[in-house]
């Protein structure tokens, strides 16, 4: 293991200014492996504006809990984060450092590693303590295979976790003090500057953080039929994702494409209509607390990581099941 103690989990905001789910992920993985890290939880959360959102979302776990709390922190540009971990990890000198595998965090936490010249276990899935020693697990190869990582000879054990392994913790386990954590930016980590913050269309934008996803792919035929994808979502309160195919076919938009290079979601409920359940596709859903799939092809892959299966014509299950759900709901 490594020689330092303790555990450093940073935790992000939304839009908003609230921690994003995975947030809560991180600090539950965090108290998971603070035993084998040999000391308390400290948690760094960075954002504009950021107090009651640090001051919850430490409660969950953290035993002292540090905001970067400045303009410079909204949007969470990569130069300007690596710099507050990088910073926040020389100060605590912690064993291990746990940072959230969101699309920021994909950005900041190689830059952290290189400045520190550490190794990077990104976007594990599992954390175990044998004998003293801290292994993390990674899918590979598109999720086919899982690998173990150990930590030798890194200082500190750096990892990205990946959203949807962990159970969220809750608020209310600790009362940390919270600390006003002031980082020294260089000329060269503010080249980059945010002009604006602009919403991507309020269905996108939801998809991170929504309770359901309903996923539309190439089995819809053609753009127009997403509309029905489309009624469903709005049925369930949920947000519009999309498989990499219909984007690439310009139906849908890059930001709503869910999967191995698109977004990873873990809502309490996945619909997939019309989506074969390709392994590149599977990888950025699997998290999600139930999975529901329609599709005509009882072969289809969609159908092995499924809870329910409906096995027939999209046209006709899902203007049924929209109607059957908003008459349940009226
Ligand atoms: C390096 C790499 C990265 C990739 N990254 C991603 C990624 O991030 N996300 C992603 O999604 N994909 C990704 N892909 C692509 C992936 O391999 C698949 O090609 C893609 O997910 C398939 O999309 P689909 O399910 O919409 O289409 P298809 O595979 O064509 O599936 C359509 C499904 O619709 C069903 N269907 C057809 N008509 C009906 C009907 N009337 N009623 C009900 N069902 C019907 C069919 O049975 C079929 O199962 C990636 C591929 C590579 C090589």
């Amino acid at each position: 293991m490594p020689t330092g103690s303790g555990v450093l989990v940073v935790g992000e905001v939304d839009a908003s200014g609230a921690p994003r789910p995975i947030s809560w992920e991180v600090l539950a993985a965090a108290k998971s492996v603070a035993g084998v890290a040999g000391g308390g939880v400290t948690a760094l959360l960075m954002g504009s504006g950021i107090a009651d959102a640090a001051r919850a979302w430490g409660s969950a776990g953290a035993d002292r809990v540090l905001t970067a709390d400045a303009p410079e922190f909204a949007g969470l540009l990569p130069a300007v984060a690596a710099a507050a971990v990088t910073e926040a990890i020389q100060r605590t000198n912690p064993a291990v450092v746990l940072m959230p595998g969101t699309t920021s965090g994909r950005d900041y936490a190689p830059l952290v590693a290189a400045r520190l010249k550490a190794g990077l276990a990104a976007d594990c899935v599992e954390l175990h303590e044998a004998d003293g020693t801290l292994t993390a697990t990674r899918p590979v190869l598109g999720g086919r295979a899982l690998t173990r990582v150990t930590f030798p000879d890194s200082q500190p054990a750096m990892i990205t976790i990946r959203a949807g392994s962990f159970a969220k913790a809750g608020p209310g386990a600790t009362s940390p003090e919270v600390e006003p954590f002031v980082v020294t930016l260089a000329p060269d980590d503010l080249r980059v500057s945010m002009v604006e913050l602009a919403a991507k269309g309020a269905v996108g934008s939801r998809l991170d953080s929504a309770a359901v996803v309903v996923s539309g792919g190439r089995g819809l035929k053609e753009p127009a039929n997403f509309a029905l994808v489309e009624e469903l979502a709005e049925s369930l309160g949920g947000a519009v994702g999309a498989t990499r195919a219909v984007v690439d076919a310009g139906w849908r938009p890059h930001h709503e494409q869910i999967g191995q290079t698109g977004r990873t979601v873990s809502p309490r409920l996945y619909v997939a209509v019309g989506v074969s359940g390709a392994v590149q596709h599977n990888v950025g859903m699997q998290g999600s607390e139930q999975i529901v799939a329609i599709n005509r092809d009882p072969d289809a892959p969609i159908f092995k990581i499924a809870s329910f299966g409906i096995v027939g014509d999209l046209f006709e299950v899902v203007p049924a099941l929209t109607a059957a759900i908003r008459d349940a709901r009226s």
